[in-house]
């Protein structure tokens, strides 16, 4: 590419984020709309937060993705936020709006946009979310306001608990929440519409575990999984066996991907093509 005194900077901060493929995600978009930007990870350790954001004012960085462990700091450091990144309390993509920096979470849109990019109508279905990390989270936010039935199932339970509370509070909805146990699986997933794993369980390198046994899964369900890689978890594989409509994280990431390019310019991105650049890179083809 051709780099002038014109190129504006994009990045992703995290750490690690050296196994991110947003720089092949954004970096294509970029190309392929001839805009004269690039997009680089930086690995930024916690005691260097608030450095790297008063970097990003100073050296004048347009924007910003952020992921673990800086998702909620980053917060302290920023001065304005969306309504969906108050609601979540977390942030993942920063637009620095002439020194100004405005955080949003674009998890929450991706994941309404890959239910709607797979035709799936949230109102009126049961569905059971796995996790209460940074994911699950942003998720829990986004299908509560959209579904009057969400059961939350984590391996540490008070983390379920808090997120269904703060879901009751500040969108005064009723969410179920337990720890994550094959009895508790057992009676939510017996009448649930809707299984989306926000764990990352089953992510590489440890492609054989799953938290769902094959009992639990139906041909009259829809199986969504966040984890991206590898493209096919033992869940899906499990889901697809049985049936069940299958959804993997690609989606999600790329949804969320597409929102953060268009808060930083305003204009649509070429997803079909930011897909199949994330597909290759992740299914170890030439990416870029
Ligand atoms: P996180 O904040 O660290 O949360 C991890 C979650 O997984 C917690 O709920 C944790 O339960 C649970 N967990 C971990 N190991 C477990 C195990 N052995 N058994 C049961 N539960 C276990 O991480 P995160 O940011 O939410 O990310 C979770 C996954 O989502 C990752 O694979 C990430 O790559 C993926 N992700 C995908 C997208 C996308 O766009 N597709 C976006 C964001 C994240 P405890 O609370 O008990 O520890």
């Amino acid at each position: 590419m051709n780099i002038t005194s014109e190129t504006k900077l994009y990045g992703l901060i995290g750490y690690p984020a050296k196994h991110s493929i947003s720089p092949q995600i954004h970096n294509s978009a970029f190309k392929i709309l001839n805009i004269n930007a690039v997009y680089l990870t930086f690995e930024v350790k916690k005691e260097f937060l608030k450095k790297a954001l008063d970097g990003v004012r100073a050296l004048g960085i347009k924007g910003l993705n952020v992921t673990i462990p800086h998702k909620v700091n980053v917060i302290k450091y920023i001065d304005e936020l969306s309504r969906e990144a108050a609601l979540i309390g977390a942030v993942n993509t920063i637009l620095n709006d002439d020194e100004k920096l405005i955080g949003f979470n674009t998890d929450y849109t991706g994941i309404l946009k890959t239910f709607e990019v797979y035709n799936v109508n949230l109102i009126g279905k049961k569905i059971v979310l796995l996790g209460a990390g940074g994911a699950a989270k942003a998720i829990a936010f986004a299908i509560a306001e959209k579904s009057s039935s969400l059961t939350i199932l984590n391996r540490t339970k008070r983390k379920a608990l808090n997120l269904a509370g703060e879901l009751n509070k500040k969108l005064k909805v009723n969410v179920s929440a337990n720890s994550l146990t094959s009895e508790s699986l057992k009676n939510s997933l017996k009448d649930a519409d809707i299984l989306v794993n926000a764990t990352s369980v089953g992510m590489a390198p440890n492609i054989n575990q799953t938290l769902v046994t094959k009992e639990f899964l139906r041909k009259d369900m829809i199986v969504l999984d966040v984890v991206y890689n590898p493209l096919e978890t033992k869940l899906l594989k499990e889901a697809k066996e049985a049936e069940a409509k299958c959804i993997n994280g690609v989606e999600m990431l790329i949804q969320q991907a597409a929102e953060a390019f268009k808060i930083w310019f305003k204009i649509e991105p070429p997803i079909n093509e930011m897909r199949t650049i994330a597909l290759k890179s992740l299914t170890g083809g030439k990416s870029n």
